[in-house]
């Protein structure tokens, strides 16, 4: 899968997601001062269950730059990486997702849960749970209201201590996500024995679902595989009523696409 090649080594094959080397210093000269002058902000995109009822959000990094115009966190995020500059970024997106809650009446509804997006190399770091831990309480934050998503990247730091950080958030009362689910490279085996609520069915399989029945079979081993681990499901990339129609008669329960919604600004928010 080339997105996710891209995020760990030069790619020649999605030349789409691969900044130039001059665009790359471009963009780690930029991000460098981005919080500070205020380019970075963070879209809120809605999550629906089956009678197309909101259940929460999933937060979305957005930057303007002046000098690049805005640049997807599909490029971004894995310079940042590179550069170690995303604990800072990740950091910030927390404490900016934990104010909106804490300070917003579209979140006074308890039920309603965010998830942040949680980089491989950001997880790895031995202050990631107590940083999140500390933001949480000094926001006020009820611990099952946080969702972290995480990718299968993670398993690089090698399982046994990830599993013991996973277990760590468990513990708080914190939510695990398994984005962009299928795409990886992780056994299934390893599974079984992560303490993650949630899988997310990674888009490039919603949008081939319909056409190609090896897409197809994909989505429902997932859903057959998470029904019998007792996981959640949720759909992303759900851009069509016949898409959302199929989703829930296999029995998927979550879905997140431009159908539903489209990330917003927490100002523009409805
Ligand atoms: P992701 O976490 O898998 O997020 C889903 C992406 O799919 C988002 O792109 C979202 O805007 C897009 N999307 C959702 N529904 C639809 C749809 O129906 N149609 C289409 N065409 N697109 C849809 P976005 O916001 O560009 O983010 C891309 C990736 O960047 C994210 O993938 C995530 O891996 C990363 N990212 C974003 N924000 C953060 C962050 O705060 N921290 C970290 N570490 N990574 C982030
Ligand atoms: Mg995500
Ligand atoms: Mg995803
Ligand atoms: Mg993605």
């Amino acid at each position: 899968h080339s997105k996710e090649r891209g995020r760990n080594m030069i790619s020649f094959y999605d030349p789409k997601l691969q900044a130039s080397i001059l665009e790359r210093n471009e963009i780690n000269q930029g991000l460098i001062n981005a919080i500070a002058k205020k380019e970075l902000n963070v879209v809120y995109q809605p999550i629906h269950n089956t009678s197309k009822e909101l259940i929460g959000y999933e937060a979305l990094l957005r930057w303007d730059s002046p000098k690049l115009g805005s640049v997807s966190p599909d490029v971004f995020i894995p310079i940042a990486e590179e550069t170690k500059q995303i604990n800072q970024i990740g950091q910030w997106v927390l404490e900016q997702v934990c104010e909106e809650m804490s300070k917003n009446d579209a979140y006074s509804n308890p039920n309603l849960s965010v998830a942040v997006n949680v980089s491989a190399l950001q997880f790895q770091d031995p202050n990631f749970v107590p940083q999140v831990l500390e933001t949480i309480n000094r926001f006020s934050i009820q611990p099952s209201r946080l969702k972290l998503e995480l990718t299968e990247g993670v398993i690089l730091m090698g399982t046994e201590m990830l599993i013991k950080r996973m277990k760590d958030l468990k513990n708080l009362g914190i939510n695990l996500s398994l984005d962009d689910f299928g795409t990886g490279y992780s056994s299934l085996s390893y599974l079984t024995r992560f303490p993650i609520d949630t899988l997310k069915i990674d888009k490039s399989f919603i949008d081939k679902m319909l056409i190609s029945s090896e897409d197809e079979s994909v989505v429902k081993a997932i859903l057959t595989l998470a029904t019998s681990l007792g996981k959640n499901v949720i759909a992303e990339g759900v851009e069509s009523e016949e898409q959302f129609q199929y989703l829930k008669r296999l029995g998927c329960q979550f879905f997140q696409g431009y159908l539903l919604g489209k990330p917003q600004s927490f100002n523009h928010r409805e």
